[in-house]
This record gives C-alpha cells, sequence and structure tokens, in this order.
C-alpha cells in the first residue's frame, strides 16, 4: 500500500478517532487510484493506520483502522460487521424491532458504508464510490455474520433518480438472494411500517428518528396532531397508536402520503378519521393559518435545508420562520416536536433557532427533552460532523 504523510497537526486526530482526512489537509496521494486502500504514516514513517482513498471527493481518505494488527480486507470487514451487530443486539429490543441501522459508516468504523436491515432484508448504500471495488467482500461478510434473506444495494448516496448503465459498478441491485418485494411489512418497537427499499427515499424509512416516533406514541393521546413533513407517516402512526384522535400528515410526496395512509390500515387503524394531504408544508402553513385551524401536537421533520457549510445562514432563517409558521398551529399548552437533520447545524445553533422563532411566534417554550442520534446511529465521540441529528419535544405557552 503506498505511505501518505499525514501533517503534524493532524496525527492526533487519526488518532482521536476522527475518520476522515480532507484532500486539502494532506499532501497528493502517489501511486493510488480511487478505491485503494494507503497507510497512514506521521513523522519518521511512523505507520498511524489505513484508510481508503477517493481521487474525487473533498474527503480524500477514509480511515478503516488505526491498529498496526489489522489490515484492510474480508476479514476486517467482517469483524467491523460483528462488532456492530453485537452492539445493535445489546442495545436494541430486536423481539419488537426489525427495521435499524446494522452498520452507520464512521461510527460502526467502515466509514461510507451503511446497511440498514428490514425484516431480514440488508439494504447498502455507500457514500463514496471508493468501496465499489469492495462491495463483494463486503456483501460477503454481511452474508457471513447476519445471513439475510436479500441484500439490496441502492447505490451510492446523492444518486437518487439519476439513470445507470447497465453495467454501471454503481447501479442499484440485487446483489444476494431474491428481489425484495414491492414493500417489505417491517416493525419497529411493534409498530408495522411498510417500506419500498427501492423507490422509498434513504433506505426505505427514516431509521434515526425510531426513539423520536416512539416517544410520540407516549404523549399523543387525545391530541389532535399535525405531523409536517412525514413522508410515510412514521411519526403519525406513532401518534394514531398512542391514542391521538386525529392525526394530518403533510408530505410534498404524494407516493410517501399514498404510504402513509398504506401503513394506517397496515396497523388496524381506520384512516378516516386522519388526514392525508400532499402539499408544501409552508404553503400548507400559510393556507392553515388563515383558516385558523390549530392542533394539540405538531411535529416538524423538515429534509436538511443545508447541504453544505456555505448554506448554514440561509438554512437557519428556514428553520426558523418554518418553525414560526409551525408553532403557530400550536395550541395554547400543546405540544411542539421539531427536529434538523443538517449536520452543519450544530445543537447549539438548532436550539436558539428554536428559541428565536418562538420570540418571532410570541409562544415562550418548555423545553422537554432534547435528543440525538439513537445507538443504531454511533458516532465517533471525536467527530462532531458525524451528529448531524437534533430533535426536540417543547411546551408551547
Ligand atoms: N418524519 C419522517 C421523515 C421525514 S424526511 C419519518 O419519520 O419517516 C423529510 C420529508 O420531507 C420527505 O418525505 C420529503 O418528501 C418531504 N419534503 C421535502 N420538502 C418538502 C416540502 N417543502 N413540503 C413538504 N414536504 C417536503
Amino acid at each position: 500500500m503506498p505511505d501518505v504523510h499525514v501533517p503534524d497537526r493532524l496525527t492526533r486526530h487519526v488518532a482521536a478517532g476522527h475518520p476522515w482526512l480532507y484532500a486539502d489537509a494532506v499532501p497528493a496521494v502517489q501511486g493510488a487510484r480511487t478505491g485503494d486502500f494507503v497507510t497512514l504514516v506521521g513523522q519518521g514513517r511512523r505507520p498511524l493506520g489505513a484508510a481508503l482513498f477517493d481521487e474525487g471527493s473533498p474527503i480524500a481518505l477514509r480511515v478503516v483502522s488505526t491498529r498496526r494488527d489489522e489490515r484492510p480486507g474480508p476479514a476486517l470487514w467482517r469483524q467491523r460487521i460483528e462488532s456492530a451487530w453485537r452492539l445493535r443486539q445489546a442495545t436494541l429490543d430486536l423481539s419488537a424491532t426489525d427495521a435499524f441501522r446494522l452498520l452507520h459508516g464512521e461510527g460502526d468504523r467502515l466509514p461510507g458504508v451503511v446497511v440498514d436491515m428490514y425484516a431480514r432484508t440488508a439494504v447498502l448504500k455507500l457514500d463514496t464510490p471508493a468501496w465499489l471495488p469492495h462491495l463483494r467482500d463486503l456483501t460477503g461478510a454481511l452474508v457471513d455474520v447476519v445471513d439475510p434473506l436479500a441484500v439490496y444495494f441502492k447505490g451510492l448516496s446523492g444518486q437518487r433518480g439519476q439513470a445507470h448503465a447497465d453495467d454501471a459498478p454503481e447501479r442499484p441491485r440485487v446483489l444476494v438472494g431474491d428481489a425484495p418485494p414491492p414493500t417489505i411489512l417491517a416493525r419497529e418497537h411493534g409498530m408495522r411500517l411498510l417500506v419500498d427499499v427501492r423507490r422509498g427515499q434513504k433506505t426505505g424509512l427514516f431509521l434515526d428518528q425510531r426513539e423520536n416516533r416512539r416517544l410520540i406514541r407516549q404523549v399523543a393521546r387525545g391530541r389532535e396532531v399535525l405531523n409536517l413533513f412525514s413522508y410515510t407517516g412514521g411519526f403519525s402512526l406513532a401518534a394514531a397508536l398512542g391514542g391521538a384522535t386525529r392525526v394530518v400528515s403533510v408530505d410534498l410526496a404524494r407516493a410517501a402520503v399514498d404510504a402513509a395512509r398504506d401503513n394506517f390500515v397496515a396497523n388496524d387503524l381506520d384512516p378516516r378519521p386522519h388526514g392525508f394531504v400532499a402539499a408544501d408544508a409552508f404553503d400548507y402553513l400559510a393556507e392553515r393559518a388563515g383558516a385558523g385551524e390549530t392542533f394539540d401536537l405538531v411535529i416538524v421533520d423538515p429534509p436538511s435545508f443545508a447541504p453544505n457549510q456555505r448554506s448554514v445562514r440561509a438554512a437557519l432563517a428556514a428553520y426558523t420562520r418554518l418553525n414560526t409558521a409551525a408553532l403557530r398551529q400550536v395550541r395554547p399548552g400543546g405540544l411542539f416536536a421539531s427536529a434538523s437533520c443538517s449536520s452543519h447545524v450544530p445543537m447549539d445553533m438548532f436550539l436558539q433557532s428554536l428559541s428565536e422563532a418562538a420570540r418571532a411566534a410570541r409562544r415562550p417554550l418548555r423545553l422537554l427533552e432534547v435528543r440525538g442520534e439513537p445507538p443504531d446511529h454511533p458516532t465517533p465521540l471525536h467527530f462532531p460532523e458525524g451528529r448531524y441529528l437534533k430533535f426536540a419535544l417543547l411546551l408551547a405557552e
């Protein structure tokens, strides 16, 4: 493996578990191509670890090991997947939940590799083409450890909806077993969720909100609920199963709203008292504010508004505007749940933007609960960039 010299100021970050080295922070990598492994060396050629090289990404190197006794390859992947699987067995109630993240890239020390389980179907997604030459080894290790019914490759992050040549290595496809059915019936804390792993967003569900959906289930009794950015209705279902009298789900994607209704039926809930609206959430709020409709619980779980550092200011303004409008729909004494999944907006900034929304809406808020990622989305402590999820449950005056 070619050597890459890590500048002194970065060696302690590598040692502390930071999994990335940016192209502009390390010397040009010589004699390697995307998908090759390199040896990271410090002063005096002291070995620091091994990394996967990506020629085309600002994240040039993803650290796969910082130990001398580890070598990149199938045996190491297997070891990583085994320890990830043990962590899930120790932290999840797998008798009531079979939709969970088995491998969370950086947090499971396979940076850039995500595997989500839906019932016994594994859905694999890569953040970088550098893993493509190793897809077969990764899949083999996955099959050895969890023995899934099928492994479906969802492609590279960010390539959604793209057309691919028939033999393109990044094309989504079945890697192992039979083609997954159009919908897989998965369970989350006993709640049934229909998952379309091929056409669904991400790998099919937003698994990171599982524990927050459970929290909503606990507080929803007797409430009228508005769920904005509802996708396939995860929070809506949780609320309805928790005893909400009426739940209105709003999402821009018609297919998601239809799937939300199907999910109600799959849980033996009569969809008729509930609302399923395909609309832009901002437009919906503008109209509802005019119509004076209010709720006892409003949930806001938008997509990331900040794809990069440059867009953070604009994103914060959008979060504040959205939360202000949503808060106006909360009845006095009602609950407000708000989330952000942008890694460029840290927790303090998120809470600050909620404060601004409270001020703008003249609705003082009390914080009942704040949360980050659940245990099946572990993050290296020395990798704040990995902590993308913020969720707050608040009481509105
Ligand atoms: N809360 C969901 C996940 C939400 S993901 C869950 O628990 O599963 C964000 C959703 O916002 C996506 O479904 C996307 O289709 C939707 N979306 C994006 N922009 C939107 C907009 N302007 N108005 C309404 N929905 C939007």
